[in-house]
């Protein structure tokens, strides 16, 4: 039992909970920590005590729980998303006082976080929508903290989260989002841009693999070489790993054994439909959650194969890799790779600020790009480049025409373009990294064949048009003069 009262508590102790409730124990802030069911508070203790007597406090009802908590009390919830949010507040607010806090660490839709808001002022409490990105690791050494809502009730826990969150050499990775659910639309925009990242990072394998010819011992040798450079970040030092790994059960790499049908959980495909809300362009991350959704009919692509070959479909890439030179064919995915990322980087911050300006947020683009420098999944060197260049220029319009961005996506396009090209003519799909040189070529045109579609809606629905040359809104009878 404790002794005195817990600076903190965290109900929910899967996963997430669980560790991050050990890491702020750890930091030296005494927490409660209480879940539905209790064989997890028992789980939880136990390893409190074996890594370190942490001050780590079990309770088996919520009553006691609220009670063993100091006052203005912070409750961290980490559950399932959805009703199972609202049904633990509800147990826990019974037992809380005005001026205590929610804050809840979870991938929550952030209308819903918006919705307890309010409920919760009613009442007098505050109410914290907390992104935490980072998995398993991150919340027991330290999580990147998306915290949005009370202003207050972040006051409350600040230097809490300041302790237990990653640490880089500009500060912790947390900040002050923004009012309303700006905290887990921050996370949910994260989650896409990791989709995103995560799908360019399969298409470089896919290209290395089937056009390069390279074998899982190369491919780990260069993420592993990649990871010392400008692609340097979580995701392609992880991957580098998982070259490496043989498999347990049979011969060969594990890598080789997976079932090639990607799972998700929903914050992607929020992202998207966020986007698509908003009128923002966001094709990177758009292709990377279609190519989940075509990777999961697995047995209609197999028949499909079948169907094509009976059609007479042959597969070109033998004429494409005869004769390869995988030396420069490596050098140019590195480069397509980046690039690619770079133009869905600008798409998850363009959707950011949209948002921002649509709900008065005032998100500090900068510094969200500092804070995903570290403790979460795609905490990339290269985001110390984005966090510059919106400190350089707030109202960057995109983050390709940053003049040390737009350099580098021209030094990198002639090797883009090699790599997008020579996927086309072997007929291995790059979604992705099709869809950013797009973005990239679309963006910096000055002139679009949009005017084409002008004319067409101007015809059949007397839309109306704009001219390049004088002001007003013009109509044609254009069948009348064809
Ligand atoms: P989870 O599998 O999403 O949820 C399990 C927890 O929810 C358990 O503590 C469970 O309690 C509790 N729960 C479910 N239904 C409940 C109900 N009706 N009433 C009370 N408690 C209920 O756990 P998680 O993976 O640790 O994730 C927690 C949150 O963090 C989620 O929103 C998740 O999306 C987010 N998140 C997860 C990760 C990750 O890597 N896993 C990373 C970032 C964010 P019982 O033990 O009693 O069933």
């Amino acid at each position: 039992a404790s002794p005195a009262l817990s600076r903190i508590g965290l109900a929910g102790l899967a996963v997430m909970g669980q560790n991050l409730a050990l890491n702020i124990a750890e930091k030296g802030f005494p927490i409660s920590v209480y879940n539905r069911t209790t064989s997890k508070v028992d789980e939880t203790v136990d390893r409190a005590h074996n890594e370190g007597n942490l001050p780590l406090f079990g309770q088996y009802n919520p009553r006691d729980f609220v009670l063993s908590i100091q006052r203005p009390r912070s409750v961290i919830i980490l559950v399932k998303a959805g009703a199972p949010v609202d049904q633990t507040i509800a147990a826990l607010s019974a037992h809380m006082e005005p001026g205590d806090a929610i804050i809840d660490g979870g991938n929550e839709w952030y209308e819903n976080t918006e919705r307890r808001i309010a409920e919760a002022t009613g009442r007098g409490l505050l109410y914290l929508g907390m992104g935490v990105s980072g998995g398993e690791e991150g919340a027991r050494h330290g999580p990147s903290l998306m915290p949005g809502g009370s202003h207050q009730a972040y006051i409350n826990v600040q230097d809490i989260l300041h302790k237990v969150a990653a640490q880089v050499e500009d500060g912790p990775c947390v900040t002050y989002i923004g009012e309303g659910g700006s905290g887990n639309f921050v996370k949910m925009v994260h989650n896409g841009i990791e989709y995103g990242d995560m799908q360019l990072i399969s298409e470089a394998y896919d290209v290395l693999k089937n056009v390069g010819g390279l074998s899982n011992e190369e491919l780990g040798e260069i993420f592993a070489e990649w990871n010392k450079g400008e692609l340097e970040s979580f995701l392609i030092e992880i991957t580098a790993d998982i070259f490496k790994v043989r498999d347990d059960l049979a011969d060969g790499f594990l890598v080789d054994k997976l079932l090639d049908k990607t799972g998700m959980k929903g914050t992607g495909k929020w992202t998207v439909q966020q986007a698509a809300e908003l009128s923002v362009a966001a094709p990177t991350i758009a292709a990377s959650l279609d190519c989940r959704y075509l990777s999961g009919l697995k047995e209609e692509r197999e028949k499909a194969e079948e169907a094509l070959k009976q059609a007479g479909f042959k597969e070109e890439i033998g004429s494409v890799t005869s004769g390869i030179d995988k030396k420069r064919l490596i050098d140019d995915v590195r480069q397509a790779l980046y690039a690619s990322k770079i133009c869905s980087y600008a798409q998850g911050m363009n959707l950011l600020r949209a948002k921002s300006v649509e709900k008065g947020w005032g998100l500090n683009l900068g510094e969200l790009a500092r804070i995903w420098k570290g403790g979460c999944i795609i905490r990339a060197v290269f985001l110390d480049r984005i966090k510059n260049a919106y400190q350089r220029n707030q109202s960057l319009p995109n983050l390709i025409v940053d003049p040390d961005f737009a350099k580098e996506m021209v030094q990198r396009q002639a090797a883009w373009r090699r790599v997008v090209g020579l996927a086309v003519s072997a007929g291995i799909s790059t979604p992705g990294m099709c869809a950013s040189l797009s973005y990239f070529d679309t963006y910096r045109r000055g002139r679009l064949p949009a005017n084409l579609v002008q004319a067409q809606r101007d015809l059949f629905g007397a839309h109306t048009y704009e001219r390049v040359d004088r002001p007003g809104a013009f109509h044609t009878e254009w069948t009348k003069l064809a």
